[in-house]
């Protein structure tokens, strides 16, 4: 629970039950904190606390209400951070997070030993079978920074022959340069100051580092691609600096997948208008590549769960708040 800025508690809540015929109950087999909790954690967003906090979780399905039908007691599942229907229109364009009928899932708060996750049949995947203990960070990643990495690298339209450029050297940054490997990208130019990151951002496949930034880090992304910019630009932070990074790195017709949440962001029109590049992005549709996601690391193909560098007890969320606030940790995964 958060109580207010950096005050962050554990304590017994009464367990979930099952409200609706749509809901399962999961007991969560682990769960982290994400960057996103990093905004009301630093007083800059309103908290209302104390206040459940989580919004990503990989578990396994204890109860299920009278409608559930895909998931059943004993499965191992992942869901993403908007609980979604998935058979309304824009569930079924792929934008599950925008579903008509989505509930969020940090309402109710994941950072918890049990949680009641609405809408199951549309939110919950299964994956194949119990995984390894060692699979499940990689299945707790895809839960949100890994499908949230993913969806910015497709929306920046990373594939073969392309370059991409990664703002954002967190989790879901990491995890865009993991995405733009396995899309295919030619050239990953990944931007970091941070030697650890920029080692596991190689690991994931980046070809090239920029420490630079603002103007200096679009002169290097320039000097790096003749003088165009990158085809793609994945942007991760969320800021007015970060996202103005993406947009002047990108060469005209190029793509900004941008995924970090925007906090006083501001475009200016006249730039953006000259800039000729194209935007998309929002909240990730997780829940559109978990299919896919979970076959990847079910394969062991990727390994995801390599941003975890710090793992804890549930009980000791406090410290894992403070070690990523500190960016003493890119990713604190909690155990139940
Ligand atoms: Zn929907």
């Amino acid at each position: 629970m958060m109580y207010g800025p950096g005050d962050v508690r554990v304590e017994d809540r009464p367990d979930p039950a099952i409200h609706k015929r749509t809901d399962a109950i999961i007991r969560l087999t682990a769960t982290c904190v994400c960057g996103s909790d990093l905004w009301p954690y630093r007083g800059q967003d309103q908290v209302d606390g104390p206040a459940p906090m989580g919004h990503e979780y990989a578990g396994v399905v204890e109860e299920i209400g009278s409608e559930v039908t895909t998931v059943k007691p004993g499965d191992f599942v992942i869901g993403s951070f908007f609980a979604s229907d998935n058979t309304c229109e824009i569930c079924r364009a792929g934008y599950q997070s925008s579903c008509i009928h989505r509930e969020p899932i940090g309402a109710i708060g994941t950072q918890a030993e049990m949680a009641r996750i609405p809408l199951a049949d549309g939110t919950l995947v299964a994956t194949p079978g119990t995984p390894d203990a060692g699979l499940v960070p990689s299945f707790l990643a895809a839960s949100d920074v890994l499908g949230t990495g993913w969806f910015a690298a497709v929306a920046a339209g990373a594939g073969p022959g392309k370059t991409v450029a990664v703002v954002g050297d967190g989790a879901v940054g990491l995890l865009g340069v993991l995405a733009a490997a396995q899309l295919g990208a030619e050239r990953i130019i990944a931007l970091s100051r941070h030697e650890p990151r920029q080692q596991l951002a190689l690991q994931y496949g980046a070809t090239d580092i920029v420490t630079e930034r603002g103007d200096q880090g679009v002169a290097r992304i320039k000097e790096l691609t003749n003088g165009y910019g990158a085809h793609s630009i994945i942007e991760a932070v969320g800021t007015q600096e970060s996202m103005m990074q993406a947009i002047r790195s990108a060469r005209p017709g190029g793509h900004v997948g941008y995924v970090g949440v925007a906090h006083d962001v501001a475009l200016p029109g006249d730039e953006l208008f000259f800039s000729a590049v194209h935007l998309h992005g929002g909240p990730a549709p997780v829940r559109r590549f978990l299919p896919e996601l979970i076959d990847l690391i079910w394969q062991r193909t990727i390994d995801p769960g390599k941003v975890f560098d710090l793992k804890l007890p549930l009980d000791d969320a406090a410290a894992a708040y403070q070690a990523m606030d500190e960016r003493r940790a890119i990713k604190a995964l909690l155990q139940p």
